[in-house]
């Protein structure tokens, strides 16, 4: 895993800041305490590293950056389209130079009945869509790496955010996903509806996602079958910064209401059983927050449908059959 410490050292003496505040997932704590100690070493400034979990490139902190007194918010490993990012927040690429000659020669006899094929991955893999790319095509595939749109860049998705493959849905036969990421493997493959391949250069393994596929698009049309009958509605308005949705919320609440339903909003930051546990007293929930919490989550034990699944429960009580749910460029 690597940083472009130039730019990053370039960016820091441009700006001059008194303190700096660094933000990443889980997984790149480590990455982040080393970038910390050599910002420390080189301007002599001090650095506070957010513990707090860090789910996305929408999860920024610049509130905290504003109570904390940090001048910038250096937000590690998850890429988007620009550098910058709201008042303070600077996005870090981390790249990481892992192959995947290895797991794409091994996964050609199996991926060789599609012709033409889409690649796409997540923010440390970019550097390899071409290369894996030009791979392809040497053994015979027509591939396409879809333009980047929004905050995405070519080839690239989040967790709720699917241009890239949803815009060439109908000139590929398969998705290939580079990287060792279900979460995201899915998310293609249930918002285009074609075969997805994840391959995932460290176990060198490659996997159909097809019958998880259709486990959890059952499961997300379940939960919404399950909220048909609910009498009282929590209508959840996260605060994380880039999830932050009270319109949304207030039109749902509204929607709620003239369909003779009891609607209650509520403000949180972490969606979790325990929290909603507490809420005893309603029958459903809707968060407006991030869609994965809805559709990931198996330990809810009542219906938390995303604002996505709420549209179709609407079309239900309205006539419409809920289908194609998923089948969307972006969930959020
Ligand atoms: S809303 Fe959820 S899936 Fe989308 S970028 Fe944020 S954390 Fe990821």
């Amino acid at each position: 895993m690597s940083i472009d410490e130039k730019k990053l050292f370039d960016r820091i003496r441009s700006i001059n800041p008194k303190t700096i505040l660094l933000r990443g997932p889980e997984g790149y704590l480590n990455l982040i305490q080393r970038i910390a100690s050599k910002i420390e070493g080189q301007f002599n400034i001090p650095t506070i590293i957010s513990a707090d979990e860090c789910y996305g490139s929408c999860d920024t902190i610049e509130n905290d950056a504003l109570i904390l007194g940090a001048e910038i918010v250096l937000h590690v490993g998850h890429s988007i389209r620009t550098d910058n990012f709201g008042k303070r927040t600077i996005m870090i690429d981390v790249t990481d130079d892992i192959s995947f000659s290895r797991i794409i020669k091994k996964s050609i006899p199996i991926i060789k009945k599609y012709k033409r094929l889409g690649l796409c991955t997540i923010s440390q893999y970019l550097n390899a869509l071409q290369p894996s790319k030009k791979l392809f095509e040497e053994y015979g595939f027509d591939v396409i790496i879809g333009q980047g749109q929004g905050y995405l860049r070519d080839g690239q998705i989040f967790g709720c955010r699917f241009n890239t493959v949803f815009s060439i849905k109908g000139r590929i036969d398969a998705i290939i996903f580079l990287g060792q990421s279900r979460f995201h493997a899915l998310g293609a493959s249930l918002s285009t509806s074609l075969p997805t391949f994840m391959l995932d250069p460290y176990s060198n393994t490659f996997e159909n996602m097809q019958n998880e596929t259709e486990k959890w698009y059952k499961r997300a049309i379940l939960q919404i079958y399950k909220a048909i009958d609910a009498k009282k509605f929590g209508v959840l308005i996260g605060l994380k910064e880039g999830q932050m949705n009270i319109n949304t919320a207030l039109r749902i609440r509204e929607r709620l209401i003239n369909n003779g339903k009891n609607a209650q909003l509520f403000s949180i930051r972490e969606i979790s059983s325990n929290r909603l546990d507490m809420l005893s007293q309603f029958d459903a929930f809707i968060q407006t927050a991030c869609p994965r919490i809805s559709i990931d989550q198996r330990s809810f034990k009542k219906p938390v449908l995303s604002t996505l699944q709420t549209e179709a429960l609407f079309g239900i009580w309205d006539g419409l059959d809920p289908k194609s749910v998923l089948e969307k460029e972006t969930w959020f």
